[in-house]
């Protein structure tokens, strides 16, 4: 593989907030960020829900340098960005589901990602092979700005080595991916903290196939039955999921671990189980704040680390990521994280915590 030396550009912070992606378009980094991804080549740049690795999604020598880069398992697909909503046009087949529209119209540009028919001019490399393609429109000025310079849909994925913990800013990124890529654009911390929610829009009715940044809740509330609800999809979508095609490919590998052996503390009965247990040295206990002020206190030689508010848990997610990140510096011999309620972002949350956890 290819050796680089890996640049990195901080973009100014009050631009981005302004919005103006006319004037993000006019700096330097921007256009030889889209320079580069017109070559052929890779570059890292933040989005509002994780830091994103770049390629042309039309270009099948580009997008082999992202699985190379990150080390992604072949069979797991990329997902496709786009900057503006006329541009799907050209990348789905038949026409657009109108559930999938209502879905568009309430959260794009936003983290919701369609599974629809894709056209030829998406590479199997970039659909692992799937006749279908994954595509949103990300709500960060910087990143549509990339896009729009570039000139082309740009395949992204999370810009991590694969199997890590998401990275939420530049400095993650560097920290994987150094020497691997050339250029890494530093915009400041992710907002969402987590990826997108990714649906199936191809039947009559929708399915979540991985949750993320917008909620079941927010989704039900613009198509309502329309939604599979867990447990449903049983039937009929059970039985077209055969062992070659699955229907979310990347959702079965082990992903988000931090190094340290995690473990899911399920609900405060087993925190105050595992509390008389007597904790071995050397373990931190990972819990959201209005637990650590009430068990915190009593403890000695225990590592207690606050993930956030219960009663914020969108707070506890622009968090997550990096907080199993510094977990791996305290050279622990294991961690328990509290287990938050799966509603609204919650379900998101866990769906990570759960990949990222150790089983016993
Ligand atoms: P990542 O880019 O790592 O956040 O993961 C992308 C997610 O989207 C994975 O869970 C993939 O399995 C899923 N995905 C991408 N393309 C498709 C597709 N064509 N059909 C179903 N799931 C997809
Ligand atoms: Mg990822």
């Amino acid at each position: 593989m290819k050796e680089y030396v890996t640049e990195i550009i901080k973009i100014d912070e009050s631009l981005i907030e302004e919005g103006n992606i006319d004037s993000l378009k006019e700096l330097p980094a921007l256009q030889r960020a889209a320079e580069l991804l017109k070559e052929g080549e890779v570059v890292a740049f933040p989005t509002e829900t994780v830091y994103g690795l770049g390629a042309d999604a039309t270009n099948p020598e580009a997008i082999k340098k992202i699985y190379q880069a990150k080390g992604r398992p072949q069979d797991n697909p990329l997902i496709v960005h786009i900057a503006a909503f006329n541009e799907l046009d050209g990348l789905v087949k038949g026409s657009l589901n109108p559930l999938a529209e209502r879905l568009i119209k309430a959260f794009w540009p936003g983290p919701l990602t369609i599974v629809v028919d894709k056209r030829e001019i998406i590479p199997d490399e970039t659909t692992a092979g799937l006749d279908s393609v994954a595509i949103r429109m990300p709500d960060h000025p910087l990143t549509r700005a990339i896009i729009q310079l570039a000139g082309v849909p740009i395949a992204a994925p999370s810009a991590n080595k694969s199997g890590a913990p998401s990275p939420t800013r530049a400095e993650h990124v560097f920290a994987d991916l150094q020497g691997r890529i050339p250029l890494i654009l530093d915009g400041g911390p992710a907002r969402v903290g987590l990826e997108s929610t990714v649906v199936d829009v191809r039947s009559e009715r929708v399915q979540i196939l991985r949750p993320g940044g917008v909620s079941r809740e927010e989704i039900r509330e613009v198509i309502g039955a329309y939604l599979y609800e867990p447990g449903e999809e049983a039937g009929s979508i059970k039985k077209s999921r055969t062992a070659e095609k699955p229907l979310s490919p990347g959702m079965k590998y082990r992903h988000y671990s931090p190094e340290t052996p995690l473990f899911i503390i399920k609900d405060e009965s087993s925190l105050k189980k595992l509390l008389q247990s007597g904790l071995p040295e050397n373990t931190a206990l990972i819990l959201s704040d209005e637990w650590a002020s009430k068990y915190g206190p009593g403890l000695k030689d225990i590592k207690v680390i606050k993930m956030g508010p219960r009663e914020r848990p969108e707070l506890i997610a622009a968090g997550i990521f990096q907080l199993l990140r510094y977990l791996d510096t305290l050279s622990l011999d294991r961690a328990y994280i509290e287990a938050i309620p799966e509603k609204g972002i919650g379900e998101a949350i866990m769906n990570r915590i759960r990949k990222a956890s150790s089983r016993e």
